[in-house]
């Protein structure tokens, strides 16, 4: 097995580590991570970064050239993703799913018009987005939604409630997931996906600080709110299998999760390297470097897996139970990687962002709490195992 790039590839990773140092210019120690780029104070830092990388025509670089992309290959791409992962780069998304799932989903399923609408603004950088799925009583359970659709003529009023929605307090547009049918006879078959313009009337949003005290999601609020029938996507009432099409592109997140984390880790093994303690560097400590080594183990697991379901993709196939296993794995190593960063920085593995004292410039004690997020969405850790326990080993449905 030859897991090297091409001499191209590697000069494309390159290009791309020397744009990043040299043209996006960011602050020194600057450190985001995916819950800080929506902070008010940091989402002027992230637009700017968004432009620049449009301007690049980056963003959405494996897209057809007449919607802003260059037609790359899925692995060229996944150098990109991977270089933007590991030097922390704000606003790649355009949202939360504006180039993952949206562009993709629009790609397959969308009308001409609304491809060409929404396509060259999102790989150029300039519009920002939304998903709107889960509510208060479907999370897990997604096809439970009750926001409501009713058709009038050429538009649907929209009623109801979302939560949890990441960026809606800067979105331009919102990927929705509403109910069009409540007489279906599975719940699964009377649900619909819509494109939906975030000014419209009736929308409100409301804050919802996450721990770590950043504004990252959102409730949304419809109150009579009027959708016109052409930003339907694809078929009435089959939203839920167009939403799943959506969701498997979501979950080859993990590739950015993979790169991330071997970010932290390189950053943990300095700190262990540089940092002394009665003279001694912390990294001579058995009990750190044998956790230091496992998650180094990890980390590699991490990024074969994430090149497996790049490589299943340049094969043109859907990695049906592969992205739930990446996103498992790598989120959950992540979160133990925060977990044994705070063990060895003692209590100045507490101190926040902005700290003088603080190692890392506090990143370690933000990622902790933002790590516990990161395996509740795109389907808690639970939710992707029970996936990958029926599609992947065979075994019954839980339920
Ligand atoms: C950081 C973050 C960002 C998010 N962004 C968005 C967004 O932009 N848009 C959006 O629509 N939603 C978003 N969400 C919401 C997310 O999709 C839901 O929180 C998630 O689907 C879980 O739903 P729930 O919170 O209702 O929990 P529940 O579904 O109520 O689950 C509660 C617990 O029960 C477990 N559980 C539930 N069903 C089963 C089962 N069948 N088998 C085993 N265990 C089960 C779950 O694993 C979980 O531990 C985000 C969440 C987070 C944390």
């Amino acid at each position: 097995m030859d897991f090297r790039f091409t001499p191209e590839e590697e000069a494309f990773r390159q290009e791309v580590q020397h744009f990043i140092k040299q043209e996006l210019q960011l602050p020194s120690g600057y450190w985001g991570d995916l819950e800080t780029e929506f902070d008010p104070q940091n989402f002027e830092l992230t637009k700017q970064v968004a432009k620049k990388l449009g301007e690049k025509q980056w963003l959405a670089m494996n897209w057809p050239k007449e919607y802003g992309g260059l037609e790359v290959s899925p692995i060229k791409h996944m150098i990109f993703k991977e270089e933007a992962a590991y030097h922390q780069l704000p606003g790649i998304d355009m949202g939360v799913g504006g180039i993952t799932w949206v562009g993709p989903t629009l790609l397959l399923l969308g009308t001409p018009e609304q491809k060409n609408e929404h396509l060259p603004p999102l790989a150029a950088g300039e519009k920002w987005w939304c998903t709107m799925y889960s509510e208060p009583g479907a999370g897990s359970d997604m096809a439970n939604v009750m926001c409501r659709a009713v058709l009038q003529g050429d538009e649907y009023i929209i009623n109801g409630q979302k939560v949890w929605t990441s960026a809606a307090h800067i979105a331009d547009w919102g990927w929705l997931l509403v109910k069009t049918d409540p007489d279906a006879s599975k719940k699964h078959h009377g649900i619909s996906l819509l494109l939906v313009d975030m000014k419209t009337p009736g929308i409100t949003v409301r804050p919802l600080l996450n721990m770590a005290g950043h504004h990252f999601f959102n409730e949304v609020f419809f109150d009579d709110v009027h959708v016109p029938k052409r930003n339907l996507i694809g078929e009435e009432n089959r939203g839920w299998y167009h939403t799943m099409i959506a969701m498997a592109f979501e979950r080859t997140m993990g590739v950015m999760f993979a790169a991330g984390a071997r970010r932290l880790i390189e950053e943990l093994v300095k700190f262990a390297k540089e940092t002394k303690v009665n003279g001694q560097p912390l990294g001579k400590d058995p009990s750190i470097r044998q956790k230091l080594a496992e998650l180094a183990i990890e980390v590699e697991i991490a990024r074969v897996m994430s090149y497996r379901i790049v490589w299943q993709q340049t094969k043109g196939e859907i990695p049906g139970y592969e992205a739930p296993m990446i996103k498992v794995f790598a989120s959950e190593t992540l979160q133990q990687m925060t977990d044994v960063g705070t063990q060895i920085m003692g209590l100045y593995g507490q101190l926040w962002l902005g700290s003088k004292w603080a190692p890392l410039q506090g990143t370690i004690a933000d990622t902790y709490m933002n790590s516990v997020g990161m395996l509740i969405a795109a389907g808690t850790s639970e939710i992707l195992r029970n996936i990958i326990a029926e599609r992947g080993l065979g075994l019954p449905r839980s339920i």
